[in-house]
């Protein structure tokens, strides 16, 4: 087992791997940037390391920097987190060189999974079920109208190399699909760097239903149900419940034993996520994330493990703790994202947050870097905590989510808290009845 661990990340991330490494006896390494010298992370870790400026390009994502760090430091193992470094091969090659262990599966199969081409190649390979969709990348606008033609309108143009919702595009029919697939090519190109793109099949009333999967490198793997994510604002998450409220328990164990069965063929190490849209009682693929997710709690939280613990376990050539018929779903979990975003248009609230009081009481969870007299700073990310609630079953759940939000004290910014209230009085939510298009026209109508 490691005696010391590196963070290469921060905010309530950080926090979360730092609580595991101190319940493992194991010594944590915070690292920041220049910009963060204040940031709750720094004071919880037993060390830490300045590792550049404010902009994350000079901090949190420069690698050389971060390899310095543990090398001083002495860790033997760096925590990626999600976001930044987390899905980058490169960097799992330099810590290979360097004899540092990545907490996080092997390089090969964060590249495979990287490239959304390849990995839906590797997916239907393996027996998942895929979006119907164009055969790899389609190089021009007359190939694109030739392969939604062939499988009709509405489509969806990705990026190959797509993250964060970006570089997606939809056209409803022909007359929209140049424009679509120009815009979606620059937009690729501008983020990612790297503009081809593919086709999908657009579905027009899916749920987002993502199966966590676990393998131990050595043919092992397990799953964990899954997570409904379906509430998005411009395919971003803000609200994920598990277990998904419209999933059987038949449904559950088809598309589980599927998902770990093709991680275990893959000899996959470390913690993933299976993404899928489902549809009329169907899955389809979408991507497959080979990291911890934000919103991973909410399993923690039905299955009782703790997830990052088991990451640290696996990557020191553990066997996985757990079989799959030791893990049984207890209750439900929800997690709502708290982001220092201005309603109803989001716009980015930083600064300093004069109160920060976390709600508490059975079954619930605060993961928060904030404290009081903190100062937000303006270049990161808008997340600024997750509240994650338990109950015995689903309204027990949104009772306790009503509740905590209740207690909850964020003074001096703004927040995205009024979202969750107004969302917790609607009745679709309250019956579990939404898609990844309810959130988006929710905000037009009633917050817009
Ligand atoms: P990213 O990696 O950028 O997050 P994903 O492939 O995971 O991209 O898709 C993000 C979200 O975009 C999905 O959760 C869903 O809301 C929407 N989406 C993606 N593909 C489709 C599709 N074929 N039909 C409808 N919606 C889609």
């Amino acid at each position: 087992m490691f005696d010391k661990i590196l963070i290469a990340n921060r905010g309530e991330i950080a926090l979360r791997v730092i609580r595991a490494c101190r319940e493992m006896g194991i010594r944590s390494v915070a690292v920041h940037s220049t910009a963060d010298a204040d940031a709750m992370h720094v004071r919880m870790a037993d060390e830490a390391i300045c590792i550049g400026p404010a902009p994350s390009v000079e901090s949190y994502l420069n690698m050389a920097a971060i390899v310095s760090a543990c090398e001083i430091t002495g860790a033997q193992a760096i925590h990626p987190g999600y976001g930044f470094l987390s899905e980058n091969a490169n960097f799992v090659q330099m810590l290979e060189d360097h004899d540092i262990t990545f907490i996080g599966p092997r390089a090969e199969h964060i590249r495979m999974m990287g490239d959304k081409i390849t990995a839906k190649e590797t997916a239907k390979a393996l027996g998942i079920p895929v979006v119907p969709g164009s055969e790899g990348g389609v190089p021009d606008v007359a190939t694109a109208k030739k392969v939604a033609g062939g499988m009709g309108y509405p489509v969806i143009i990705k990026a190959t190399a797509g993250g964060g919702g970006r570089g997606m595009k939809v056209a409803k029919s022909e007359a929209e699909l140049e424009t679509a697939f120009r815009t979606a090519r620059s937009e690729a190109k501008a983020a990612f760097g790297n503009d081809e793109v593919y086709i999908e099949k657009y579905l027009q009333k899916p749920r987002h239903i993502e199966i966590q999967v676990f393998g131990d490198g050595r043919g092992n793997a397990v799953h964990l149900g899954e997570r409904d994510c379906s509430l998005q604002r411009r395919h971003q998450k803000v609200f994920e419940e598990a277990p998904g409220p419209c999933i059987t328990p038949e449904q559950r164990a088809e598309i589980g034993a599927i998902c770990a069965n093709a991680v275990a063929k893959m000899q996959y190490a470390g913690a993933g996520t299976i993404e899928f849209l489902f549809e009329d009682g169907q899955f389809f693929f979408i991507e497959m994330n080979t990291r911890l997710q934000v919103e991973h709690p909410v399993t923690e939280g039905i299955f009782g493990v703790d997830l990052v613990r088991e990451q640290i376990m696996v990557a020191s050539g553990n066997y996985l703790s757990f079989r799959q018929e030791d893990l049984e779903i207890r209750g439900h979990a929800i997690e709502v994202r708290l982001n220092a975003e201005k309603l109803p248009n989001f716009t980015p609230s930083p600064g300093k947050v004069n109160t920060f009081h976390a709600p508490g009481g059975l079954g619930v969870r605060m993961d928060s870097a904030l404290y009081s007299g903190y100062r937000i700073p303006p270049y990161y990310d808008s997340l600024i905590g997750k509240l994650i609630v338990h109950g015995r079953d689903r309204p027990e759940a949104l009772a306790r989510l009503k509740r905590a939000l209740g207690e909850l004290i964020i003074d001096g910014i703004d927040t995205s808290v009024p979202l969750f209230f107004a969302l917790l009085e609607n009745e679709d939510i309250l019956t579990g009845n939404y898609n990844i298009h309810w959130l988006e026209k929710f905000l037009a109508n009633e917050l817009g």
